[in-house]
């Protein structure tokens, strides 16, 4: 299989730089400028963390249920701000991805509003119990999202294998890795389906499976308009320079 490292987004990258949900950007600076803790139930204690964006200033939240040690760095415009104190000799990002369970937003990048409302609702409670380890429900959420970007673009089939090779051949113009990554894990996963036993993905397929539909939801509803955006923002300068044409 190639390599797919590029499809594994992350929310936080390490104790400084995380892919803010907000602004779209990644690898942005942040902080945690509150923390709270309370009872999840009389046994469980919870612990909240509010990251704020250094580029946008959205605070994003974050639950984990072992509390994360931090460092206090000081203060920015009266406001304490905090930093996560993890272990030099261990991945930062992948620890706190795995140790947080729940954030808001969600979506490890908040969803473009040119992708249609049901993809982006679906693909959202995917991300939404793949994080809350509801790995049925995120698997059904995944195959909802092929079913409904198939009527929407007026693909041919009757199974997942059959929607995704119909959506490949009506868009050329889309890096057909994506399209092959769906089909090869529905493929390396589908010896359990005749076993009779398969109820869903597990985590690790679901993570790319879904980074891999974002990005063809991504290439499919926002790549175009945002190329289209820039050919009216050049005729616009044209017709500001030469005039209209008369006709
Ligand atoms: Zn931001």
């Amino acid at each position: 299989m190639a390599d797919q490292s590029h499809l594994d987004q992350r929310y936080f990258v390490d104790q400084t730089i995380y892919n803010c949900p907000f602004c779209n950007r990644r690898h942005v600076s942040y902080s945690i400028n509150a923390k709270i803790q309370f009872d999840w139930t009389d046994k469980k204690r919870c612990y909240a963390y509010f990251v704020r964006c250094h580029s946008c200033s959205n605070d994003s939240m974050h639950l984990a249920f072992d509390e994360i040690p931090t460092n206090h760095i000081g203060t920015i415009s009266g406001g304490h701000r905090w930093r996560f104190a993890v272990d030099d000799d261990i991945d930062a990002g992948e620890f706190l991805d795995n140790a947080f369970f729940y954030s808001v937003p969600t979506s490890f990048f908040v969803l473009d509003e040119r992708i249609p409302k049901v993809l982006r609702e679906l693909l959202t409670e995917a991300e939404g119990s793949l994080k809350s380890n509801f790995l049925t429900g995120a698997s059904a959420c995944a195959r909802k999202i092929v079913y409904e970007l198939a009527i929407l673009e007026k693909a041919d089939g009757e199974s997942y294998d059959e929607r995704i090779k119909s959506l490949k051949g009506k868009h050329p113009e889309i890096e057909a890795e994506f399209f092959d990554t769906l089909l090869t894990i529905q493929q390396v996963t589908s010896s359990k389906v005749h076993e009779n036993s398969y109820d869903g993905w597990s985590a690790k397929h679901l993570r790319i499976i879904l980074a891999a539909l974002s990005e063809v939801l991504h290439e499919l509803y926002v790549v175009p308009a945002l190329r289209d955006d820039r050919r009216k923002a050049i005729i616009n300068l044209k017709t500001e320079l030469v005039g209209t044409k008369k006709h």
